[in-house]
């Protein structure tokens, strides 16, 4: 059965209407002034576009236009043959949407933090500074107090802190002190490096050799940037922002939720221990002191399950404790107790 189409000579851009008409293998083409005949098997034709005009290629440079239902009527075999090649294809369209998958997944998983992790190292100190200070004026508003610890107290601490020799230039950022009744006994290091300890852990500690145990493994976060990794995991956009712009505004509405309720990974408190013990030693002080303060900091945490009895959201504050941001202590305590053994 004849179908209409257009042909174009391949020479000019003249149109001509024509009839295609299959038999025996022969593709005929009809026009008011011409008519001639090609073999199939010298026709090329282009993969089919959704519903849009098939395009049949002639020997000689010329070709036809032919609506898709035209095609389908011309070339049955050719239309059918789809299918099956779709059937016979499925495994691996499967298989590239299963490969896809992964590869968004692996980008996620491995790609996300190692993007952070090169970002991290590579934010120069005046930013790292200037965001610590922005979040502490966060943290001032809403969780903070001024410490109530005597000066000469605070003073005794930076300074024993600040004398430790550290084994690289990998000196962590200002050490802050403050009072925080809805945190408790914690301490934490910010994003750009800084430190900050609150009142309830200073008095936890039964000696300075603990609370400075404390600031070593927070002295080990700040080295490796975990807080600032961990921030810029949870902010693809505050990453690009401050990796392209140096904007830290877009960072700074995502930072207290992330200090507060992130937990560090496994392998971050095993590195900040690492520090921790490293430090201490080259100091001649003993690792069993962080053991000893992650003791206190546990019975304390298990003293505060009591509170979850209390009307939110006092409690939901409470346990927000420094084990809350610190996972595993026992393996922990068990890792310091080991690494002291003779
Ligand atoms: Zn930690």
């Amino acid at each position: 059965m004849p179908v209409t189409g257009v042909y174009f000579d391949g020479q000019s851009s003249k149109r001509q209407s024509v009839t295609l008409e299959l038999a025996q293998g022969v593709l005929k083409l009809n026009s008011d002034s011409a008519q001639f005949s090609v073999p199939a098997g010298e026709l090329k034709i282009a993969p089919p576009l959704g519903r849009a005009a098939r395009v049949i290629y002639l020997p000689g440079g010329a070709h036809c236009e032919i609506a898709q239902e035209d095609f389908e009527t011309l070339f049955p075999d050719q239309a059918k043959a789809l299918v099956p090649l779709l059937e016979q294809h499925w495994p691996a369209v499967a298989a590239a949407l299963v490969i896809t998958l992964a590869v968004v997944a692996a980008a996620y998983v491995w790609g996300l933090p190692y993007a952070a992790e090169v970002t991290a190292g590579k934010i120069p100190p005046a930013i790292s500074a200037r965001l610590d200070r922005q979040v502490l004026a966060n943290f001032d508003e809403v969780w903070f107090e001024p410490s109530q610890l005597p000066a000469d107290r605070r003073q005794a601490i930076s300074q024993a802190f600040n004398g430790l020799v550290f084994p690289d230039a990998g000196k962590p950022g200002e050490l802050i002190f403050r009072l925080s009744p809805k945190l408790g006994a914690n301490a934490f290091t910010f994003p750009g490096g800084s430190i900050v300890v609150l009142d309830d852990l200073v008095n936890l500690a039964d000696n300075d050799q603990e609370i400075i145990a404390v600031l070593t493994h927070e002295a080990g976060h700040a080295h490796d940037h975990h807080a600032m990794r961990q921030m810029l995991q949870a902010s693809v956009v505050g990453m690009v922002t401050l990796w392209y712009v140096g904007d830290i505004s877009h960072l700074l509405s995502v930072i207290t939720t992330v200090l507060l309720q992130t937990r560090y990974s496994r392998e971050f408190e095993r590195n900040a221990d690492a520090f921790a013990v490293t430090l201490l030693h080259a100091n001649h002080l003993s690792g069993l002191s962080l053991a000893g303060m992650l003791e206190k900091l546990q019975n304390q945490g298990k003293d505060s399950k009591l509170l979850k009895q209390l009307p939110a959201p006092d409690s939901v504050y409470k346990v927000l404790n420094y084990l809350s941001t610190h996972p595993d202590t026992d393996e922990r305590i068990k890792m310091l107790r080991a690494t002291e053994r003779p």
